[in-house]
Formats: C-alpha cells, structure tokens, sequence
C-alpha cells in the first residue's frame, strides 16, 4: 500500500530524519491560515498523490511572496495529474503540501527495498539525484551504490562507511549521513516497508542533509499490525475496480489489456496471465478470489471485471482444491442473474467437485464456452478478445 508523501514525512521524522517543516491543507479556504502556522514567506507546494514525478507534470510550484503561495495551493488544490505512473487517467489531487523551501546545494538519491533474491533489504544510493533513478541505472550504473542491510533493521558500520565515501560525504555532513542512513533503514523495517525512495536527498548550503521528497509503500500483508498506517490508506489514489475489491479483500490489480480473469491462487493467476500473454492476448486484470472464496464474493469479483469497459472477454480458470467448483459455479450464476454479460464468457473448471460445477452451469442456459485445459481455455478467450476488436 501506498502512502503520501506527508504521511511518510510524519514517519521519518519520528526517526530523526531532518524533513523540512510543512502543512497540508485539503480546502482552499485553509490555506492562509497554514501559511500562518508554518510562518513562511516563501514555500514549495506539491500535489500529494499516489506516484512519484509530480514535478515533471507540473505538481511542484515554487512561491517566492505569500500571495503567490496561496495562489499556487489554489491551483494545485483539485487538479488532475497525469504522469507516467499514474497511467494516462490520471489522479486527482485532493490535498496539497505547504512546505519550507529548502536551499539545494545537491541532490542524492537513496531507495529502500526487498532484495527477494537475496531474502534481505537493499540500501540503494546514488549522488545523481532528483532525476528518475531508472535513467541513472540505464546510462550510468556505476553511480548506483547497493548494499544490503540487516533484517532488523541494522546497518553496519562497514556499510555506513562505504555508502558515505561513495556519496563522498565527508566531515560533518558524513556524520549526519551515517546517522540518517541508518535512521532510514531502521524506520523502513519497523513499519514493513516494501520500497521507500528519498528522491532527492539533499544537502543544504551548510552542508546539513535533508529529506525534500519521500515515497513510501508498506507491505499490505503487513497491515494487520500497523493500524497507524493501515489508517492511511486512501482509496481516491486507486482506480474504482480496486477499491472495491480492497473492500472486498480480494486480490485485484488493474491492467491495460482486454481480457478478464477470474481465478483462485496467485500462482495460478501468473499462470493464466502468461499463458494469455503466450497466446497473443493480454489480460486486463490479475485477480485471485482466494482459495475460501463464498459465492457472494465469486459474484462480486464477476461484478468488478465487468464494471471494466476495457473487458472483452472473461477468462475464469479455477482449480478446486479448498474452493469448490460448484460455489465457483454458483457464484456466475448469481452475478450473471444481476449483470448483464454481454462479453464472450470462457470457464476453465477442473478439481473438487467439477461434474456439479458444470452441470450447473450447463442448466443456468448462460452461454458459456467451455474449455478442457489451460492452453485450450487461453487460446479460446484470445480468439474471442481479437475477434471483438
Ligand atoms: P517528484 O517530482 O514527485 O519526485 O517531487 P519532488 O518532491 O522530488 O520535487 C521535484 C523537484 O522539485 C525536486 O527534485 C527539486 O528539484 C524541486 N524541489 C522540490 N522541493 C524544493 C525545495 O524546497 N526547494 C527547491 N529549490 N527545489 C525543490
Ligand atoms: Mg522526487
């Protein structure tokens, strides 16, 4: 799950991490007021939304006078911003950051994350900052340090040592950054952080290092013991499909192809996907309704994948092992009772009381066209996605 850019702020700041001092406001009429309360002249607004590279799509304004502050908050209050992780819909900025202004004498970059491969956390650092990290590691790794750290959070000496050579910190600002790197990485493992990107980093004129940016994303299998942050989760970030399946607790990611999916088993949902992909198709959706799923929630996933206008065809590929066949065969009918299917509807049953599951479907009179294995239901729902273009 994702978090805002204030939220992390408030995080790392519990921490000792140096954040420059700042007020969200959600309605215009607040703004003066927290220009107030923060007692500044001059200020960097940004939009807070889901997805890095606001200041490319224009959601980070510098204001030198207070007029011009309230007139930017204005502005960026409500807007729409389309960048490259927002997907070309876009999100809308429900909450700006009045933040101090700092002085930037350089950019670093330092990101977070999980090293699955090597089951432990990855310190990444970089003293290219404030530009996309994707750039720097395509035209010039060896200014990307990585380094791993403890699972608990801890950090050597060694570590610390290397990465503040590599940034070529030296003296007090070495100091400061010792500190800050380990702060950094104790404050991702003790909320359960899944990436954490502080792009940039900066040094300030007194050579005093600072986070000016924070992106935080916690592991939601994690949340059940973060209530604080679990709290944060702010679904106008999220496109309508996901939000409620988030409310149903189901597994759902939204993507740009025209095939639905409706299977049980993460595994079996790569499965599926790749096999589409193989197939000459692509999916719109990942969905795993989970190896307990009721009827009610079979209905409700049904429900979600033909809320998407992009869906063309549905593929539903279920393996009944704990999750029977007939309550996946249930669960169609109701919500075919409900919506209207007007896609070509491609099931793939096999497992716990398969012959019911079919005989069902089979009396229900939908028109569905049935598959005998994988690769013959993912080549039928290609055909039929094409088709239909
Ligand atoms: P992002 O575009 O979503 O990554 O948003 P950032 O918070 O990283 O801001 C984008 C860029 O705006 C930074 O890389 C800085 O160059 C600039 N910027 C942001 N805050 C300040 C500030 O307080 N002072 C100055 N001088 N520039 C800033
Ligand atoms: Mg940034």
């Amino acid at each position: 799950m994702n978090i805002h850019e204030y939220q992390a702020k408030h995080i790392l700041r519990e921490y000792g991490i140096p954040c420059q001092d700042f007020r969200v406001v959600s309605r215009a009429t607040d703004i003066e007021e927290a220009i107030d309360s923060l007692g500044v002249t001059e200020a960097v607004i940004k939009v807070q939304i889901h997805a890095g590279g606001r200041g490319k799509a224009g959601g980070v304004k510098i204001a030198k006078t207070r007029e011009a502050i309230i007139q930017k908050a204005n502005e960026l209050l409500g807007m729409k911003i389309v960048t490259k992780q927002t997907g070309p819909d876009g999100v809308i900025c429900h909450q700006v950051m009045i933040s101090e202004l700092a002085d930037i004498a350089k950019e670093y970059y330092v990101g977070l994350l999980v090293d699955r491969a090597h089951a432990k956390p990855l310190l990444m650092v970089s003293p290219e900052g404030g530009t996309e990290i994707e750039e720097v590691a395509e035209k010039t790794p060896h200014k990307i340090l990585k380094v791993h750290f403890g699972i608990d959070g801890s950090i050597d000496e060694e570590a610390l040592n290397k990465v503040c050579r590599f940034m070529d910190w030296t003296e007090k600002t070495g100091e400061a950054g010792k500190i800050f790197i380990k702060n950094l990485c104790k404050a991702f493992v003790e909320n359960d952080g899944e990436m954490l990107e502080i792009n940039p980093l900066i040094e300030d004129k007194e050579g005093v290092l600072w986070a000016l940016d924070a992106k935080f994303s916690v592991d939601d299998n994690a949340l059940f013991r973060r209530a604080e942050i679990k709290e944060m989760y702010d679904p106008s970030q999220s496109n309508a499909q996901e939000v409620i399946a988030h409310e149903m607790d189901l597994a759902y990611i939204a993507l740009d192809g025209n095939i639905g999916c409706m299977v049980n088993g993460a595994g079996l949902a790569m499965a599926t996907m790749d096999l589409i992909k193989y197939h000459g198709g692509a999916p719109a959706n990942f969905l795993d309704v989970g190896g307990g799923a009721n009827k009610e929630k079979v209905a409700k996933s049904f429900g979600i994948i033909l809320s998407d206008a992009n869906v063309k065809a549905i593929l539903v590929n279920i393996f009944g092992g704990i999750m029977r066949c007939d309550v996946i065969a249930e669960g169609i009918i109701d919500a075919a009772k409900e919506l209207q299917i007007k896609v070509p509807l491609i099931v793939r049953l096999e497992g716990t009381n398969v012959e019911k599951g079919k005989e069902l479907l089979k009396k229900s009179q939908l028109s569905i066209i049935a598959a005998d294995d994988l690769t013959d239901a993912a080549k039928k729902v290609v055909a039929h996605a094409n088709s239909s273009k």
